[in-house]
């Protein structure tokens, strides 16, 4: 279910039907390829969010188009507000999340840019008591079988990681109206390989991703359809219900983070 379309009596029951989990949906405003919209990663990890509460009830937060992107910020459309100020705002709004009645988080990830972000910001979440767990969970996670599947249904998938055929196919399935194949230009996909020794050595700078593809553009999307969209899409959504299924069920780790917190204040040996 859909926060903001709850009333205060439903919003209420909610927490319980739910028990207490919430999907917080992020990605980002960044351009993808020509031919993809600005919010792609955003309208992908809502739509496996909605599709997962079918399978397995739970709270959806409401859209947030902030991510991690300042390495585009040379393209039209980016909106990189500072990585410090994002911290802080993603910690208010769970903390209301929470004071809610929600006290599972689950951080449903479409933008491969806040992986690295999101994981250190649940590290992060340790430095101070809080009454709420959060899982952090990239969406496009998928099964080795559920690839085999796919991969014996069309074939091969040409995937770069950005503005791809897997990313274009899921656009194709949830918008078709935003998709404008006419508009890839398949020469800007390939990688500049100006950082290449950096990343085949182990050797991260930040600037890596922008050496690479500047275009904001990687893989071959060609063969993207809506059915390849459509199945993926049904994976995904499949793998997440799996994940609010099991953290609904998980009184582990909220028990020993207690037994963290209890045991931090006075450290033994
Ligand atoms: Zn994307």
């Amino acid at each position: 279910m859909f926060w903001e379309e709850l009333n205060v009596n439903d919003f209420a029951a909610s927490v319980q039907t739910c028990k207490g989990v919430c999907i917080f949906p992020i990605g980002c405003l960044e351009k993808h390829g020509n031919h993809l919209p600005l919010g792609t990663d955003i309208y992908i990890a809502r739509d496996i969010a909605a599709r997962a509460a079918k399978l397995e009830e739970v709270m959806i937060f409401p859209s947030y188009p902030l991510g991690v992107v300042a390495e585009v910020k040379h393209k039209a459309g980016t909106v990189a507000i500072s990585s410090r100020l994002q911290f802080q705002v993603l910690e208010a709004i769970f903390d209301e999340i929470s004071r809610n009645g929600y006290k599972k988080i689950l951080v449903a990830n479409g933008h491969g840019g806040n992986t690295n972000f999101l994981n250190y910001f649940a590290q992060a979440m340790l430095e101070k008591q809080k009454d709420y767990m959060v899982y952090v969970y990239d969406a496009w996670s998928l099964r080795p079988e559920q690839e085999k599947t796919l991969v014996d249904k069309y074939g091969p998938i040409p995937d770069g990681g950005h503005a791809d055929h897997t990313e274009t196919s899921q656009i194709m399935a949830i918008r078709p109206d935003l998709t404008h194949m006419e508009l890839v230009k398949p020469e800007e996909s390939r990688s500049l390989g100006r950082a290449d020794w950096f990343w085949q050595h182990g050797v991260f700078t930040g600037i890596n991703w922008y050496a690479s593809f500047p275009h904001q553009f990687a893989g071959d999307p060609t063969a993207a359809t809506s059915e390849f969209g459509e199945d993926m899409l049904t994976y995904n959504a499949q793998n997440m219900a799996e994940v609010v299924k099991k953290i609904k069920e998980d009184d582990v780790l909220p028990a020993l983070i207690e037994e963290f917190y209890n045991a931090h204040s006075a450290p033994q040996l």
